[in-house]
C-alpha cells in the first residue's frame, strides 16, 4: 500500500501506526481538541490484537483509535489531514531496522552457489563444488562465486590445490557460511597479486586479514576477514551482481522486511561485491514505483583501501538517492567477532590474546572527520569493547555530533563511553536477530572471555527468536519478552545472521 504514499506521509503513517500499539482502543479520547492527522482503512493495532477504522493523531501522539465516527470528531476541516486507505491494503505498526545484511543473505543465495554447511571437506571437493564449477561453466561463468562452507574449516587444509584440480582456468572464491572467511584458487590469487603465475608467493599478509600459509611456504588458499575482501574485489564483480541480479531479490527483502514488520532498513553490506549497482538498482526501482520499504545503504571502506580514495567514491554514490533510497553511510569494520575470537577487547581473551583490529585510532578519527564533513554518516562494525572504545574516540574527536554516527553488533561496552556516547549522539544499533544466541555458544563465549565479560555481553540477551510470517507482530513480542520459539538454522542462513 506504501507505493501510494509520499514519503513524509509514509513515515508519518509509520511512526503513527508504531505508535497505536501503545494506546488502549475505542473510546479512548483523553482530550476533544481536534488533531493534525486522521487516518482510516483497515487498521491493525497490537492493543488487544484488533483491528479498527480509524485513528487520530495531535502533535505526534495518538489522540482516538477506534471507528470512524469517533475519529470524525477531531477533524477540523480545512486543517486536519485526512487521509483514507479503505480498501488499500493493511495499516500496521511498524519499525525500522537500523543495521542488517538482508542484501548479503539474499544477493549471495542468489549469485553463484550455495553451499551445504554439513558437507565434510571430502565430500566438498568430490561433489559439491565439481557440482558448482560444472553449473558455472555451462552458464559461462567469469568467476565462480559460491558460499557457505563450515566456518569451522582449517586455515592448513591445501583448498588452493584441490580446487585448481577442479578448475584452473576461472577464478575460484567460496565463502563460509558466515561470509568472514574465503577459499580461493591459485587464479583468483594470481589476479589479486598474492602469488605470480610461475608461483612465486607475492603477499603473505593483509592487515585486518589472515592469508593462510601451508607447510610448503604457499598459500593454503584459505582467507580470512579482509584478506577475503581483497581477493574478493578483483573477482568479475559486475559479472556476478549486475543491476539484473539485485532487481531480482530486492523484492525478495522486501518481502522478507515486511513480513517481520520492518519498512525500513539500512545494508551493512551494501558494497560487498565492490560496485554500486545496489545502488543503481534500487533507485530505478524507487523511480518506477517498485520499492515499498526505505533502504539506507553504505560504501565500505576495507583496510586494504586508500580512504583518500575510497571517500570520494561514497560520495559519487550518494546520487543514487531517491525518495526511498538513501545512499548516506560509510561502512568500516573496526574488528572482527567475539565469538571467533577476533573482536578486539580489554582486558584480553582468557587464551592471551586481544583480538585484531583494522584501523588505528588516528585513522578512524581521520576518515570521521572527512566522511562528517561531507555528509556522510558512519556506521562502524564493532564488536570488542576495545574496539567500540577506540570508535568512539574516534567519533568524539573527528565526528559531528549532528552526524548520528553508528556503532553496529556492539557485544561489550567500557562503563565510561556509555556516558560519552550519550553525550555526542553516538548511535548503537543492533539487529534484533543478532541477540538471539544459542545456549551453546553463550557457554562457549563464557569460557573465552575475562571474568563478567560473557555476562554483560548481548545487553538484550534473549537467546530465542521466530520469524513468524503469519504474525510479525510475534517478533516484537518475542524480542520484549524475551519469550518465543527456537531460531533454526534455515532462518539463521535466510538472514546471514553469523
Ligand atoms: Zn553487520
Amino acid at each position: 500500500m506504501f507505493q501510494n504514499l509520499t514519503r513524509r506521509e509514509f513515515i508519518k503513517t509509520n511512526l503513527m501506526a508504531a505508535a497505536a500499539m501503545t494506546v488502549p482502543v475505542e473510546g479512548f479520547a483523553a482530550d476533544k481538541t481536534k488533531a493534525d492527522l486522521v487516518v482510516y482503512g483497515k487498521i491493525f493495532t497490537a492493543e488487544g490484537n484488533q483491528i479498527v477504522d480509524a485513528f487520530a493523531v495531535k502533535d505526534g501522539k495518538f489522540v482516538y483509535v477506534g471507528n470512524r465516527a469517533g475519529a470524525a470528531t477531531f477533524i477540523d476541516k480545512g486543517k486536519t489531514e485526512v487521509i483514507d486507505y479503505t480498501g488499500k491494503g493493511l495499516v500496521m505498526p511498524s519499525c525500522g531496522n537500523g543495521h542488517a545484511h538482508y542484501s548479503a543473505g539474499h544477493a549471495i543465495q542468489a549469485v553463484g552457489t550455495v553451499l551445504n554447511k554439513s558437507d565434510t571437506l571430502e565430500k566438498l571437493f568430490a561433489e559439491s563444488i565439481p557440482a558448482a564449477v560444472k553449473k558455472a561453466r555451462a552458464a559461462g561463468a567469469k568467476t565462480i562465486f559460491g558460499s557457505g562452507w563450515d566456518r569451522n574449516f582449517p586455515p592448513d587444509f591445501p583448498y588452493r590445490q584441490r580446487l585448481d584440480a577442479i578448475c584452473d582456468d576461472i577464478p575460484i572464491y567460496f565463502a563460509d557460511e558466515e561470509g568472514h572467511k574465503g577459499m580461493a584458487n591459485t587464479l583468483a590469487l594470481v589476479n589479486a597479486g598474492i602469488m605470480s603465475k610461475d608461483g612465486a608467493v607475492l603477499k603473505k599478509e593483509m592487515r585486518g586479514g589472515v592469508i593462510a600459509i601451508g607447510a610448503d611456504g604457499t598459500p593454503t588458499g584459505y582467507l580470512s576477514e579482509q584478506a577475503g575482501t581483497f581477493v574478493r574485489s578483483f573477482l568479475d564483480n559486475e559479472y556476478l551482481f549486475s543491476v539484473d541480479v539485485v532487481k531480482g531479490f530486492i523484492p525478495k527483502i522486501e518481502q522478507q522486511l515486511h513480513s517481520e514488520g520492518y519498512t525500513m532498513y539500512l545494508d551493512g553490506f551494501s558494497t560487498y561485491f565492490f560496485n554500486t549497482n545496489f545502488h543503481k538498482a534500487a533507485q530505478e526501482m524507487d523511480k518506477a514505483g517498485d520499492m515499498h520499504f526505505v533502504l539506507g545503504l553504505t560504501y565500505e571502506i576495507e583496510g586494504w583501501m586508500n580512504p583518500d580514495e575510497a571517500l570520494p567514491k561514497a560520495v559519487d554514490a550518494k546520487k543514487y538517492s531517491s525518495t526511498r533510497v538513501k545512499p548516506n553511510g560509510i561502512k568500516l569494520f573496526i574488528d572482527g567477532t567475539v565469538e571467533s575470537g577476533t573482536g578486539f577487547i580489554e582486558p584480553v581473551y582468557n587464551d592471551g590474546h586481544q583480538g585484531s583490529v583494522n584501523w588505528s585510532e588516528e585513522e578512524m578519527t581521520d576518515i570521521t572527520r572527512k566522511a562528517n564533513a561531507q555528509g556522510l554518516t558512519m556506521h562502524i562494525h564493532a564488536m570488542g569493547n576495545a574496539g567500540v572504545n577506540r570508535v568512539v574516540n574516534s567519533f568524539v574527536n573527528g565526528g559531528k555530533d549532528e552526524m548520528r554516527n553508528t556503532l553496529v553488533h556492539v557485544y561489550g561496552v567500557m562503563p565510561s563511553d556509555y556516558k560519552r556516547m550519550a553525550e555526542h549522539n553516538i548511535y548503537v544499533t543492533e539487529g534484533m536477530l543478532w541477540h538471539h544466541n544459542s545456549d551453546e555458544l553463550r557457554n562457549f563465549l563464557l569460557e573465552r572471555l575475562p571474568e563478567d565479560m560473557g555476562e554483560k555481553g548481548f545487553p538484550m540477551k534473549s537467546r530465542r527468536f521466530v520469524r513468524n510470517y503469519r504474525n510479525p507482530l510475534v517478533d516484537l513480542r518475542t524480542h520484549h519478552t524475551r519469550t518465543g520459539y527456537k531460531f533454526s538454522d534455515n532462518q539463521r542462513r535466510a538472514a546471514n545472521v553469523p
